[in-house]
């Protein structure tokens, strides 16, 4: 893969990973999430082409911003549509020195490829949309299997993550749920972070911009005692 599909960047990120990130959208996503903040990135076939030299320099214009304790994060979509890419342009960033972050949802098989992306990366923020497999097809239309594996790896080859979970009433905020995946959760160590999201509404225009029915029109955002409840219960305090 000669070249990546990129949808757009972000220089001044403060929250997908330590520091000033330097965020890149990666075009593409096989998952249907209905709370999708980010519908526009599905299509894979669309999206601005770099090549590898052509997405470094972006990267390098933007080195002293996020210099001093931040790094790259890459997003998405799912980065890992475009692994051979990626692995690469990883590669090249941290021979450069800079810290590099990947914000997935594993959902893929841990291909050679994927396995190379992960050789060259610094931390992951791997977001687990659901620890029933079930629960997890009607929410994203995809099974979990391949994100728990995902996870199990990364723990076995401590590599750094953080882990997100998106709270969205009605679908990931049953207690029961919840303690399944701090029993999952519990005996990895290379969790640094676990960062409890609220579900929000603010992708909603993008749905309807691309003439799609939002999937969760009758979602509230959940209470700040859910969210809290939530986090208890992962953090097992
Ligand atoms: S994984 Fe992310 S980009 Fe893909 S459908 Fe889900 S929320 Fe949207």
């Amino acid at each position: 893969m000669t070249t990546a599909k990129i949808h757009s960047f972000e220089s001044l990120g403060t929250v997908d990973g330590p520091g000033i990130r330097f965020v890149i959208f990666f075009q593409g996503c096989h998952l249907k999430c209905k709370y999708c903040h980010n519908r526009d990135l599905w299509d894979c076939s669309i999206g601005k082409e770099y090549t590898m030299k052509e997405l470094c320099m972006e990267v390098i214009k933007h080195k002293d911003f996020f210099d001093h304790g931040g790094g790259i994060t890459v997003t998405g979509g799912e980065p890992l549509l475009q692994a051979e890419f990626l692995a690469e342009f990883f590669e090249t960033c941290q021979a450069l020195k800079i810290h590099t972050a990947l914000d997935t949802a594993g959902s893929v098989p841990l291909t050679k490829n994927v396995r190379n992306v992960l050789q060259h990366t610094n931390l992951v923020l791997l977001d687990i949309k659901h620890i029933d497999d079930e629960k997890g097809k009607e929410l994203t239309g995809s099974s979990n299997k391949n994100t728990l594996a995902f996870a199990q790896y990364l723990n076995d080859k401590k590599i750094p993550m953080w882990i997100r979970y998106v709270v969205v009433p009605g679908y990931t905020d049953s207690p029961e749920d919840v303690k399944k995946l701090a029993d999952f959760l519990a005996p990895m160590t290379n969790i640094e972070k676990i960062e409890v999201l609220p579900y929000h509404e603010m992708g909603k225009h993008k749905w309807e911009l691309m003439g799609d029915k939002y999937q969760l029109e009758n979602v509230k955002a959940p209470t700040k005692d859910s969210i809290e409840n939530i986090k208890k219960i992962l953090e097992r305090k």
